[in-house]
């Protein structure tokens, strides 16, 4: 048998890729099992990549739709290719998913395609759709597994015409009336991308809000903006059932605290009410791998799970589903295994929106900051009064910053608004460093630009707003 690795790597998703790059780069000898026949996990697949290509697409079909006339250019109306834009999309996947096969060539990182099964510590059998099993042996093994859609119990999918996100990114044609249930962050994104190409969306939630855990008054603004486009809401309503006649679906929904049963008829329904880990075929039992009681893998500060040399990071863990928490983890990880202080601030992970406007949220929430009885000042800035958003015919949102009232320290953002996810940067430099609301309204910020908003922000927190 070969020499052993110095480590197995099972996914090869953000958290998984990362992982194995950086510890390649650290002088160890990386393996890694992938059981699709493509890199890149979840996100570039069949989630933040191809959804952000759809997204950028369609926004620019509304741009033309709704604000050209606006802005001098007469245009008969733009019309949709759907073909050419799922082409699109397909190319940006092909080269952000061959982009890390080179990666892994570049690092010389051993690539082996199959399902990964753990046998034992050390030891993983990699099961190729065709062919004999193999076994690979390496000093440490990082689970990087990731999630699947959470499946709504009595309603099954068929990526057709009830769909999770994977069938709501390749629609054949733009649905009529299109039901998305959870009005969680996939829904709302991608019920944006059908809602800009002409479909009916409504969207049932079950709570009486949407986007959970963010911001709430973030959250009745946005959900405003979002009925001004179209979106139809039902909160606090459940979807019990879905029958699927010849011409269309038929919901049944019931209010979540039970009783007044209504009917809604759509061509497609999206089912996006979370996504759970995935573990299936990891071989956890084998080796007796603790999970907690959402199925999550549990982890030391580490990331060791309860068997010793055997790691776990990304979706498969606790903390948020997102791609740059798992790239992060990722990096520790390998920094640790190669002897070094990895280390991942879950205090200062962003969290974005990807819709028009867009939304990034950083830190303590307001409501946070209640539960933990800590005194807070709040920095607020509209973009109506932004130069630049009229120049660009955006002026929708505002920006939202959070400081301690007694020490001005920056606790947390909300920014609502065109290019929020690109502006919650500086915010998140900041708080690594521990910056107050003054250190960020003394720094220099370039005329005209959306990033003023964030420094009146920050004025707004004590020194005082200039521009309102
Ligand atoms: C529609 C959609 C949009 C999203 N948009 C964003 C976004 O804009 N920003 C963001 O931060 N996050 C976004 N996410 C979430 C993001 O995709 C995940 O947080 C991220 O992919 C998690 O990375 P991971 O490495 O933990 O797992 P994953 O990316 O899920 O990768 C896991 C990999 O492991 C492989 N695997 C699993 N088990 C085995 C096995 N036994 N053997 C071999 N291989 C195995 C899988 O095939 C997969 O390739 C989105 C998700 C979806 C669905």
């Amino acid at each position: 048998m070969a020499d052993p690795f110095d480590l197995t790597v099972i996914g090869s998703g953000p958290g998984g890729y990362v992982c194995a790059v950086r510890a390649a780069q650290l002088g160890l000898k990386v393996a890694v099992v992938e059981k699709w026949p493509t890199f890149g996990g979840t996100c570039l697949n069949i989630g933040c990549i191809p959804s952000k290509a759809l997204l950028h697409a369609t926004e620019l079909f509304e741009e033309a739709t709704h604000n050209f006339d606006r802005l001098g250019i007469d245009i008969d109306g733009p019309r949709l290719n759907l073909e050419q834009m799922m082409a699109h999309k397909d190319d940006v996947v092909a080269s952000n998913t061959s982009g890390i096969e080179y990666l892994f060539k570049k690092n010389k990182i051993t690539a082996f395609q199959g399902i990964g099964t753990i046998a034992g510590p050390g030891k993983v059998i990699v099961t190729p759709e065709s062919g004999a099993p193999q076994e690979i042996e390496a000093k440490a093994i990082v689970i990087a597994s990731g999630s699947v859609s959470t499946p709504l119990p009595g309603i099954e999918t068929d990526e057709d015409r009830i769909v999770t996100s994977t069938g709501a990114l390749s629609l054949g044609k733009v649905p009529e009336n299109l039901l998305v249930i959870g009005a969680g962050v996939i829904g709302l994104e991608l019920g944006s991308v059908w809602a800009r190409l002409g479909a009916k969306v409504t969207v049932v939630e079950f709570l009486d809000r949407i986007l959970p855990g963010m911001d709430g008054e973030v959250a009745k603004q946005f959900q405003r903006m979002l009925s001004k486009q179209g979106f139809t809401f039902k909160l606090g309503t459940k979807v019990t059932a879905i029958d699927m006649g010849e011409k269309g679906l038929v919901a049944h929904l019931e209010s979540a605290s039970g009783g007044s049963d209504e009917t809604l008829e759509a061509d497609v329904a999206l089912v996006s009410i979370g996504r759970r880990p995935f573990t299936e075929g990891l071989g956890l039992d084998t080796v007796g791998i603790e999970i907690d009681g959402r199925g999550r893998i549990k982890t030391d500060g580490h990331y060791q799970t309860n068997v010793q040399g055997i790691y776990a990071i990304g979706d498969v863990i606790s903390g948020p589903m997102l791609a740059h928490k798992a790239e992060d983890e990722g990096v520790a990880l390998a920094e640790i295994l190669a002897g070094q202080a990895g280390h991942v601030n879950y205090g200062v992970i962003p969290g974005v929106v990807y819709t028009n406007p867009e939304i990034a949220a950083i830190g303590k929430t307001e409501e946070d900051l209640k539960a933990e009885g800590v005194p807070y000042k709040i920095g607020k800035f509209p973009f109506t009064a932004n130069g630049r958003a009229k120049a660009m015919l955006a002026t929708q949102g505002f920006v939202k910053l959070l400081a301690d009232a007694r020490t001005d320290r920056v606790l947390g953002a909300h920014i609502v608004g065109k290019n929020a996810g690109e502006m919650i940067h500086e915010i998140a430099v900041l708080m690594e460093f521990s910056g107050s609301a003054e250190d960020l309204a003394r720094t220099c910020h370039a005329h005209p630009t959306l990033s003023e908003a964030v420094r009146e922000a920050a004025l707004a927190c004590g020194l005082g707003a200039i521009h309102i």
